[in-house]
């Protein structure tokens, strides 16, 4: 473990005008300049900063208030809970329980092959999947594919109703939506690299 350098890479007035914003990027000493994404956003002002908070845009970083912030980390956690708790749902269980005993039933690994195409589960090819698929427990498999993206097709072969899948996307998608919206900039800064600055702090 080499020491632990930082170096502010951008910096700003702050919003109230009297102290600054500071963008911090720290490295280990030995790694210099390989990764630049452990940054920190710094408000160097009394009154500002129990108000401000930063977050990643793009290359640079956004400064925003604390309470927009706060919502934003809401909307999209409860949206992780939504598609949390319909993976976790019977109605999903039952579903891979049909798939999985579909694929069971097949022959040959060439016919399992055939059918996770068509349910658009593999997209490698047949030399691939029956390297893999030799010590493979169907269910195990299909519990490490449990995504959104995955179950309309699936419910759609295991008739289930499609329409269930694409209500949740739809609802999680929306409060994603809104998380993003929630983020309104207060101001910008960056890039983000050690390069852009040679401006070096402790
Ligand atoms: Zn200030």
């Amino acid at each position: 473990m080499g020491s632990q350098e930082a170096m502010t890479v951008a910096r700003a007035a702050c919003p109230c005008g009297n102290g600054q914003v500071q963008i911090v990027v720290t490295y280990e000493e030995s790694d210099w300049g390989s990764r630049d994404h452990n940054w920190h956003g710094v408000v160097a002002c009394k009154r500002c900063s129990p108000l401000y908070a930063f977050v990643g845009a793009g290359r640079g970083a956004n400064v925003v208030r604390v309470e927009d912030k706060e919502l934003s980390d809401r909307l999209r956690n409860e949206a992780k809970a939504i598609r949390h708790r319909f993976l976790a749902s019977t109605e999903v269980e039952k579903v891979l329980e049909k798939v999985a005993a579909a694929f069971d039933v097949l022959p040959s690994i060439a016919s399992r092959y055939r059918l996770a195409v068509q349910l658009k589960l593999e997209t490698a090819t047949l030399a691939t999947f029956r390297r893999h698929a030799r010590n493979r427990d169907t269910r195990r498999w299909l519990a490490s594919l449990r995504h959104l993206k995955h179950l309309a097709t699936l419910f759609a072969f295991a008739g289930g109703d499609p329409a269930d899948v694409s209500a949740i996307e739809a609802e999680a998608d929306a409060l994603e939506a809104q998380a993003f919206d929630a983020l309104r900039p207060v101001m910008s800064l960056g890039p983000i690299s050690l390069f852009a600055s040679s401006e070096e702090s402790r």
